[in-house]
């Protein structure tokens, strides 16, 4: 299905929208062809100085028609921009939830700017399609129809005369002034996603860009992108400049063209004077309709190049796809690898090879070894975000690939040592992990991770806000709250993903002691770069550049609880 079909599908539901809004501008358009006529009319008729009487209904319908064409342009404004609106949020929500499943396997290749700006801009050029490039041609069907038919009335080739004008302007201009700007219009989509992307990474690395002194090097790239931009922009203007020009040259010589051919009709007596004036003016006025439509082909172009950027997302395959019968989420909690060998690109090295071990349910074991030894890869495909090459990772005796992928989230609890935080307040945090969470489970939550002081402190409590990621909080805050979102999501499977880590020793004691009891009847996967003597466990696994290398014996070694 091409690009084009693709788009008109997803327009399906907004159907009633688009046409109601189709109606009310050709509605509109017809009364500004309708008020033109009956204004020629009346001051021609006025010139021929007859009686009040006789112009008291073309006074009426000019009243009329002008009236009209106020509040139908008033409502058409309204429906349009409610429609937008409406499928502005429907279109973002479809894709998001489109993407959803692509992350963070398939999304990794993109810069995050490059995602927002798909998200962002690319979804506003799509409002674009169905508002000024959907409505627009239908309208103007209607509208040159309408006054052919008027024309028409008067003799054939004057219908005629008009139609072949309206087809030059609506058709034949806006398909060349499409050809020369569809080069332009790719690369206006093209650089505005990399100055985007550009200008976010620069963004989030301004403080170590002037540590480096690199702030001019990077003002130079974005000036350099945003010329670019400028360019497209540019050769985009003068296209549509070029258009929007020869458009008005050829309403006038419409108008021109009609009128020097019912002279003639009105010499010889086939049509009365008092209707000369009407003629063109009225078919002028119906290029009202037939004008934008160039512009309606180049949005056509632009809004085709960014859906082409948005379907390439949603067409790309999760990396773990969802089985087509999902067996019911496990009853059961045991974590198992078997045999598992995994490398994150076809061309990469092994980030896990052969890879055995079993966790039975309400154990723990801990996995260590060096940065860059596959500890995390281990996380990513027991929570499904890739699958393994060849092996087995298996929950309560099954393939995880056998269950859906929420499922499988819903079972895993996991802190990271580098946890994302919300944008808002404590509270916001927690609540990501269980939404109808109350204060006094929040705060026991926190009593564990080793928060409850941290967090009576603050004058504003769990109404704190946090900024971008955590930024007002230290790294071992950050970890904590972390913690406790684990904590109130109750899940049978824990992980700690050197989840303490940026803590002192001391504090790292104390949290540990006071989860045991928590993870006596939880599958805990402890990973950690340095020997863990917190809690009792029955194994530790060293690996090593994706292998395991050893296996230490069970450590049954509950530290005292440390004195304050
Ligand atoms: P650890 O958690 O033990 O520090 P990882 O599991 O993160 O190690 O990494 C194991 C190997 O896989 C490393 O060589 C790393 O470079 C590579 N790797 C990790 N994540 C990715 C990724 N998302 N894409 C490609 N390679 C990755």
């Amino acid at each position: 299905m091409n690009t084009f079909t693709r788009l008109v599908r997803l327009m399906l539901p907004f159907k009633w929208w688009i046409a109601l809004a189709t109606l009310l501008s050709f509605a509109t358009l017809g009364a500004g062809v309708g008020l033109m006529a009956m204004s020629a009319y009346l001051i021609s008729k006025a010139a021929l100085s007859v009686g009040f009487s006789e112009l008291a209904v073309a006074v009426t319908a000019v009243r009329a028609f002008a009236i009209a064409r106020a509040a139908l342009r008033y409502a058409e404004r309204y429906i349009t921009h409610r429609a937008t609106f409406h499928i502005l949020t429907r279109m973002r929500v479809w894709f998001y939830t489109a993407i959803e499943p692509l992350a963070p396997a398939r999304l990794q290749r993109l810069h995050s700017g490059d995602v927002f700006t798909r998200i962002s801009a690319d979804v506003e050029t799509l409002e674009n399609f169905y508002i000024r490039v959907i409505v627009p041609p239908l309208a103007a069907v209607l509208v040159v129809a309408l006054a052919c038919v008027l024309l028409g009335a008067f003799d054939w080739s004057l219908a005629l005369t008009l139609a072949l004008f309206s087809i030059l302007v609506g058709i034949v201009l806006p398909i060349v002034t499409q050809r020369t700007s569809r080069a332009p219009a790719a690369a206006l989509v093209a650089t505005r996603a990399a100055l985007n992307a550009h200008l976010t990474d620069q963004i989030q690395g301004l403080a170590d860009a002037l540590a480096y002194s690199q702030a001019q090097n990077f003002s130079r790239q974005t000036a350099a992108l945003g010329k670019q931009m400028d360019d497209a922009q540019l050769r985009l203007a003068h296209w549509r400049g070029t258009s929007n020009a020869l458009a008005v040259l050829l309403t006038g010589l419409a108008g021109l063209t009609i009128l020097a051919l019912a002279i003639p009709f009105v010499t010889q007596g086939e049509i009365q004077g008092v209707f000369l004036a009407l003629l063109p003016l009225a078919a002028i006025a119906s290029f009202e309709a037939t004008q934008p439509l160039s512009a309606a082909f180049q949005q056509l172009e632009t809004s085709q190049a960014a859906a082409r950027r948005l379907f390439e997302l949603v067409d790309a395959p999760p990396a773990s796809p969802d089985p087509a019968q999902p067996l019911a989420s496990p009853a059961r909690f045991d974590i198992e690898f078997r045999n598992v060998r995994f490398a994150y690109a076809p061309d990469d090295a092994l980030a896990l090879d052969d890879v055995s071990f079993h966790i039975p349910q309400g154990e723990r074991l801990v996995l260590r070894g060096a940065s860059g030894a596959g500890k995390s890869t281990l996380v990513n495909l027991l929570a499904r975000f890739w699958e393994a090459d060849a092996g087995a990772v298996r929950i309560g005796g099954n393939d995880v690939r056998a269950y859906r992928a929420d499922d499988v989230r819903q079972l895993l609890g996991v802190a990271s040592q580098h946890p994302h935080l919300f944008n808002g307040t404590l509270r916001d945090n927690f609540l990501v992990a269980k939404g109808d969470a109350t204060d006094a489970e929040i705060l026991d939550a926190c009593r564990i991770a080793q928060l409850a002081e941290f967090i009576a402190a603050l004058p504003l409590g769990l109404d704190t806000l946090v900024g971008e990621n955590g930024m007002k909080l230290s790294g071992g805050e950050r970890q904590r709250v972390a913690i406790a979102r684990v904590l109130l999501k109750h899940a049978p499977i824990l992980i700690f993903d050197e989840a303490t880590a940026n803590l002192d020793a001391r504090t790292e004691q104390a949290l540990w002691h006071a989860l045991e009891p928590f993870l006596q009847t939880r599958t805990t996967l402890i990973i950690s770069h340095r020997p863990f003597p917190f809690i009792a466990h029955a194994q530790t696994l060293i690996l090593e550049n994706g292998r395991i290398m050893q296996t230490l014996d069970r450590v049954q070694n509950i530290p005292p609880a440390p004195t304050a």
